[in-house]
């Protein structure tokens, strides 16, 4: 029989509700010549992944792309099974049973090392569990971070460091503002953060940071933001290729950071300085193991084979004393069970979006991925769109070549009552909704935008209210 058709629709198993998940939703279910089911699942009861749990609080307008999704998440043709794992509650070769097609759309949720000595020390930390920590994500609501630490560095300057070391910087009145995790309101009240480093191995002209995002930090209320003037002075290869290059962003990028040189400071409380050209190479501990300085080597940039500007050791060092630290570098996609997985870049093994084969790169039929598994960690929301539009595409092409999964029970009913089975708890998207009107009834009682639940057992009890 064919497949996509109204009495035989195609079906299509999306796995992670992020941005990428949605997109790749939406994509298919505009589809006009082929009639597409999607079934979402998400391990967290709320949909809208990084969304939700990655962009900063104080960053709310970027949030209201979810209307978008909810928009895609009305239709008929859409449903959600979240607090549903794979690899827990149901497996890849469950879904292989299921579903014509799968996309793996479950980003990058651990983080890069920097694999150097103390790493491990206390108070050697990862932006990735403090963003999850501040934006209430279940798994990571009873972390403890020590804020009663003056000094902190973050490595790593791309927006994840600016958003991290934004937070460490913003006052209360500014963070009541957000949607904020409320455990984390209440440790951020009582920091004791006054120097806050944040530290970049190459120059202000490699920075991967955004504009919008540097320019943020010059206008903190509570922090004077500095750099090192001959740090943010351009080395002689930069300004060589800055000037010959029509690129107005990194020439804005350059402009705005060494508009910090003749910062003074002021009676802000606290100071946030933004360092070049410098990589850590020992984190140096006390005798009880914490945290208390960081040894930084200064860097040199030489031209690489592919003509971008790479960082390399000098002789000269320094020591920094700091008691906490972020590890900023980037995020890291995890394996599934039974998904071939490309260790060395931390995505599934794919070409163009297809699975395939991690040795013989024979396309694993069926299966998909997009976003940042597909791809690795790089990009802003919307980037993710036409990422999750070229994997459609491939699917259609492979729909129309006849090569999909052939699974024994391809009903929406037969899913359902199977997902049921391997977890009666399952949130529905109306059972997203009552919690999101719950984490909006509560935030207007504390004159929030929301307060979230980040108990999984709170937000059970709400489905079931
Ligand atoms: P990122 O943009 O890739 O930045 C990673 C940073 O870590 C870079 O500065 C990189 O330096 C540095 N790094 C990597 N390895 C290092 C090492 N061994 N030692 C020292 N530094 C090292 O990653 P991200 O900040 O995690 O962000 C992930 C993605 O989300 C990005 O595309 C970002 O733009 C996006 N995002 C966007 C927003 C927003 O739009 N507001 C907010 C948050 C995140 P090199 O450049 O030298 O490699």
């Amino acid at each position: 029989m064919t497949i996509g058709t109204t009495e035989n629709p195609l079906r299509v198993a999306i796995i992670g509700a992020g941005p990428t998940g949605f997109y790749a939703a939406d994509a298919l279910l505009k589809n006009k010549d082929v009639v597409v089911e999607v079934d979402m699942f998400d391990r967290l009861p709320t949909p809208y992944g990084l969304v939700r749990g990655g962009v900063a609080p104080d960053h709310q307008k970027i949030k209201s792309v979810t209307k978008a999704y909810d928009r895609t998440a009305k239709k008929d043709e859409f449903r959600f099974f979240g607090h549903v794992e794979l690899g827990k509650d149901v497996s890849v070769a469950d879904l292989r049973n299921y579903y014509h097609q799968i996309i793996y759309s479950y980003g990058a949720s651990s983080d890069r090392k920097l694999g150097i000595p103390g790493e491990d020390l206390i108070g050697s930390r990862t932006a990735t569990e403090f963003v999850a920590w501040y934006n209430g994500h279940p798994d990571y609501r009873d972390y403890e971070f020590d804020l009663s630490q003056e000094r902190v560095a973050v490595i790593g300057i791309g927006n994840v460091a600016m958003d991290v070391a934004r937070i460490l910087c913003r006052t209360q009145e500014e963070l009541m503002k957000t949607d904020i995790a409320s455990h984390a309101l209440e440790a951020l009240k009582n920091s004791k953060v006054k120097e806050v480093y944040v530290i970049g191995r190459r120059g202000p002209a490699q920075a991967a940071f955004t504009n919008t995002e540097i320019r943020e930090l010059g206008e903190l209320t509570a922090a004077d933001a500095f750099v090192v003037p001959e740090e943010a002075q351009l080395d002689a290869l930069s300004q060589q290729l800055l000037d010959e290059s029509t690129d107005r962003m990194t020439k804005k990028k350059v402009e705005i950071i060494q508009s910090f040189i003749p910062n003074k400071r002021t009676d802000k409380p606290q100071a946030l300085t933004v360092r070049f050209l410098a990589s850590p190479v020992e984190l140096i501990g006390d005798e009880n193991g914490q945290l208390k300085a960081m040894r930084l080597v200064k860097n040199e940039l030489y031209q690489s084979k592919d003509g971008s500007l790479r960082p390399r050791a000098t002789e000269q060092f320094e020591t920094l004393s700091v008691d906490l630290l972020f590890r900023s570098v980037g995020y890291r996609g995890l394996p599934i069970e039974g998904v071939p997985f490309n260790d060395s870049w931390g995505i599934i093994s794919n070409d163009g979006g297809r699975v395939v084969d991690y040795e013989t790169k024979a396309v694993i039929t069926g299966e998909y991925a997009a976003g940042w598994i597909k791809r690795g960690p790089s990009g802003i929301i919307g980037t993710n769109k036409p990422d999750a539009v070229a994997t459609v595409k491939l699917m259609m092409e492979d729909l129309a070549a006849g090569k999909t999964l052939t699974p024994a029970h391809p009903t929406a009913a037969e899913a359902e009552a199977f997902v049921k089975q391997q977890q009666p708890q399952y949130f529905t998207y109306e059972d997203w909704l009552k919690l999101d009107e719950a984490e909006l009834a509560k935030g207007k009682e504390q004159g929030r935008p929301r307060v979230k639940f980040t108990k999984i057992e709170d937000m059970l009890a709400v489905k079931s209210a």
